[in-house]
């Protein structure tokens, strides 16, 4: 039977290997390192003495592929959030508390209700959402949105900062659209907010691991790949350190691996180039911080951090578009995070607790209109070589979401269902 070599197993790795061994067909992981699950991980840290996340990742109900993935791994119910969407916040600078809490159906009449919306706004604000629909792929969201008043401050600006991991002056408001059509805009059911219950492994990864162990795929830990043979327009070897793998007719091969890692592997490709990058700071406290269980998150404004999370003792926060911060040095990066931890749970600011600074450089690429338009479609110049990844041309940011709707799309294209997706 043919087989297809995946390599990366990363969240889109792992889904592309699961739709296509849900079908039926041969397959075989390959990824780098000794664990699978690429930038949405977990491991245990000594320090802490916990078990954590590289980063906190925050879904949306409306997040239908990642959705169906999780429920195709039996990890369904993995995720935990309120029953209906809420999204607490805090003024670090001035201490005001607000929770948005769009409301059911598609007629956003939360805007018009003054304990629903952003303080400070008005109703007639949030039809600047609108001008995101039209966006020409040079706009960015401060193009559509400008870049003062209370709904910038409170809205636009962490919503860019989140979903799109680039400031909002800088990011492409054509990628923020869908994030606003397949969520907001179809009310509160479909931006209901999913964190992980236990850990991003325990839902992403082992799960899928576990699923495909069943359908007896092939995974092989600390295989790199170093450079792909081509011969007649199609790939014909994989190189791996000492091991090569030859490719026999009907095999195909799927590169889901990060943009700059494929560019080195196939010849003319054209990828986003810059990224930026995201830090995560945890901390143990000595008890559990007492934030809701059904949304143990906080939204924070005028401060260094721009989301909070709770686990059981550990208390993280997440700076996206966080460069700059990134180039500090962690003990720097803890007081400044913890300052915000201690405002927001009433802790005091002096005594930093035991804590750990994941900065993770390259955590996307930045979504600019420059970066969005060097995404590359699923398909390559070469006949049996396919592409997947959070970066691939989706339409939708780079997330978990984009990262599945990539394997959705390339398990379609090697199945031979036509070409889907764009670019070449
Ligand atoms: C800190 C942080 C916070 C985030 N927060 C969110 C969030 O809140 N919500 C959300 O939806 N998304 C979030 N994301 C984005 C999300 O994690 C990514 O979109 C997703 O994990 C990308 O998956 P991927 O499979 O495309 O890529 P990767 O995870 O990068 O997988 C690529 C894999 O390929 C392997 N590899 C690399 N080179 C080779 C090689 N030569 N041979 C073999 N294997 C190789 C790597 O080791 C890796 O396992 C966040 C990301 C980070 C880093």
């Amino acid at each position: 039977m043919p087989r297809t070599h995946i390599i990366g197993a990363g969240v889109a790795g792992l889904a592309t290997a699961v739709s296509l061994a849900r079908e039926g067909r041969a397959v075989t992981l390959y990824e780098a390192s000794g664990q699978a699950g690429g930038r949405c991980r977990s491991y245990r840290d000594a320090k802490l003495g916990r078990a954590i996340d590289n980063g906190n990742h925050l879904l949306l109900s409306g997040n239908a592929a990642a959705m169906r993935y999780l429920d195709d791994i039996g990890a369904g119910d993995a995720l935990i959030g309120p029953a209906s969407a809420r999204f607490p916040f805090l003024d670090l600078r001035t201490g005001r508390r607000w929770c948005l809490r769009p409301n059911a159906g598609r007629l956003p009449w939360w805007t018009l209700h003054a304990d629903r919306r952003v303080p400070g706004t008005s109703g007639w604000d949030y039809l600047s959402a609108l001008r995101f629909a039209v966006a020409g792929a040079d706009r960015t969201v401060t193009d559509c949105v400008g870049d003062g008043g209370a709904l910038f401050e409170r809205f636009w600006e962490p919503l860019a900062v989140a979903a799109l991991n680039t400031p909002a002056r800088a990011g492409a408001a054509r990628l923020l659209w869908p994030v606003l059509r397949d969520t907001f805009a179809r009310g509160e059911a479909a931006c209901r907010p999913r964190i992980v219950r236990n850990g991003l492994s325990e839902t992403f990864v082992n799960p899928a691991l576990n699923f495909l162990h069943r359908r007896g795929a092939a995974v092989r830990f600390g295989h790199r790949l170093r450079r792909i043979a081509y011969v007649g327009g199609a790939a014909s070897r994989l190189r791996f350190g000492a091991e090569t793998v030859v490719l026999r007719g009907g095999d195909s091969v799927v590169l889901a691996l990060p943009p700059l890692v494929t560019a080195g592997l196939v010849p003319g490709l054209s990828v986003p180039e810059q990224s930026h990058a995201i830090v995560n700071v945890h901390f143990r406290l000595p008890e559990p911080a007492g934030l809701a269980a059904d949304l143990p998150l906080l939204g924070l404004i005028g401060g260094t951090a721009q989301w909070l999370f709770a686990r059981g003792d550990v208390v993280s926060i997440t700076v996206s578009a966080a460069d700059s911060l990134a180039t500090e040095p962690a003990d720097v990066i803890a007081r400044k995070a913890w300052a915000d931890v201690a405002a927001a749970l009433g802790f005091g600011r002096d005594a930093v607790p035991v804590c750990r600074v994941i900065k993770e450089r390259h955590a996307t690429f930045a979504q600019t209109p420059e970066g969005a338009r060097r995404r590359h479609g699923t398909r390559t110049k070469f006949a049996n070589l396919y592409l997947a990844g959070d970066w691939i041309d989706t339409g939708l940011p780079a997330t978990i979401e984009s990262a599945v709707r990539s394997a959705h799309m390339v398990a379609h294209a090697v199945a031979g269902d036509g070409r889907i997706g764009a670019g070449e």
